[in-house]
């Protein structure tokens, strides 16, 4: 393992000029993903500024009634906060689904945003990676990749994103804060994870050394109406091999408002515009569900061993959204 300095910054514009200073230097959150890869060579950092002692470890009440999240809040606080269990579910349960207690509590809002995929290639530093050793290949598409991108992938990576935080955050329209030497910006989350192409090492539009500061969530009353569901390998601590973050409003036996995301499909969370356009107007049934999905899943690309994740994925859709739609026909 390279060696490396640390330091602790405890306010923001001392942790972006640091940066800024140093572009050897990454932030610390938890490390959780951060010191497993410097361990592997993946990752190689002159220096890791620990953001933990930042003024962003709270959950607030934004002025329209919305929530901030402080990046540096850790997952269990996060799936803990009684705003953030009564009004965006989803979330909680999503955070919950994720790594262990002993992980949570040491993982924050930034860096999970931030975690890398488990594609196994990615991580085996002896072989060949386009996101890790830009123009050397991707074996995954001919190798194992039976937890690899069905949608949104390309002939260059077809990694999965491995958040599950991220898939609730894209169904409610979350939007990234963050800080840089030029000042504060926004990114919502649908623009904050870039699209594959061929450039699969460059994976977010933050600018270079900025400060993730914390996530917004906008108001939204729907958002109490949400749920997360998550098929792994085994019961707990372990990755999807897909999920969904599912958002409804049924009235009258009509669908007024959906929002859905995908998760472990793609290299970010799959926000399902065409499922939602689909059922927007329409009846609240299996049957429109299963279209629905069919719809979004039309452009599903699967490699010859993960084909399965095009019905595992209608199946949640259906499964889900029946859930929501008879609780809100109590
Ligand atoms: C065994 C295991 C099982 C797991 N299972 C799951 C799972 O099922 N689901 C799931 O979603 N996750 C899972 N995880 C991943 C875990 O959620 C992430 O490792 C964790 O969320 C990363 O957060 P962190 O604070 O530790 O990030 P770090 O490791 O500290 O950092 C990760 C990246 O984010 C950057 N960073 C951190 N904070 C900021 C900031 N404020 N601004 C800008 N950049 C920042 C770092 O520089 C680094 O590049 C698992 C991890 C392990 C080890
Ligand atoms: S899928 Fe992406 S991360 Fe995995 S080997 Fe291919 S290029 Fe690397």
């Amino acid at each position: 393992m390279k060696e490396f300095g640390y330091q602790r910054v405890l306010d923001v514009s001392e942790a972006v000029a640091v940066l800024g200073a140093d572009p050897d230097a990454r932030f610390l959150g938890g490390g959780t993903n951060l010191v497993d890869l410097m361990k592997t060579g993946i990752e190689r950092p002159g220096r890791l500024v620990d953001v933990r002692e930042l003024p962003l470890d709270r959950v607030e009440m934004t002025p329209d009634g919305g929530l901030l999240i402080g990046a540096t809040v850790t997952n269990s606080d996060l799936a803990a906060h009684p705003e953030v269990r009564r009004r965006y579910p989803a979330l909680a349960q999503a955070v919950l689904a994720g790594a262990s207690g002993q992980l949570r509590n040491m993982a924050t809002v930034g860096g999970n945003l931030l975690q890398r995929t488990r594609c196994g290639y990615f991580t085996d530093v002896a072989g060949p990676c386009n996101k890790r050793l830009p123009g050397s290949g991707c074996p995954a598409i001919e190798g194992e990749h039976h937890n690899h991108a069905i949608l949104g992938a390309s002939g260059h990576c077809v990694a999965t994103h491995p958040s599950d935080m991220g898939v609730a955050l894209a169904a409610f329209d979350a939007v990234v804060r963050y800080e840089t030497a030029d000042g504060p910006g926004e990114l919502p989350l649908a623009d904050f994870y870039l699209p594959v192409g061929d450039t699969p090492h460059l994976e977010t539009a933050l600018p270079s050394g900025a400060l993730i500061t914390g996530v917004i969530l906008p108001p939204a009353p729907v958002a109490a109406h949400s749920r997360y569901r998550k098929v792994r390998e085994r019961a707990s601590y372990a990755f999807a091999i897909g999920s969904i973050a599912a958002v409804l409003d049924v009235r009258d036996g009509v669908v007024h408002e959906v929002r859905l995301a995908f998760g472990a499909v793609a290299s970010r969370p799959w926000r399902a515009l065409e499922a939602e356009r689909a059922l927007t107007g329409g009846p609240a049934t299996a049957e429109a569900f299963a279209a629905a999905a069919d719809a979004e899943l039309a452009a599903a690309e699967a490699l010859p061993h993960n084909g399965y994740k095009v019905p595992l994925m209608r199946n949640l859709v259906v499964a889900l959204l029946t859930e929501l739609a008879e609780e809100a026909a109590r």
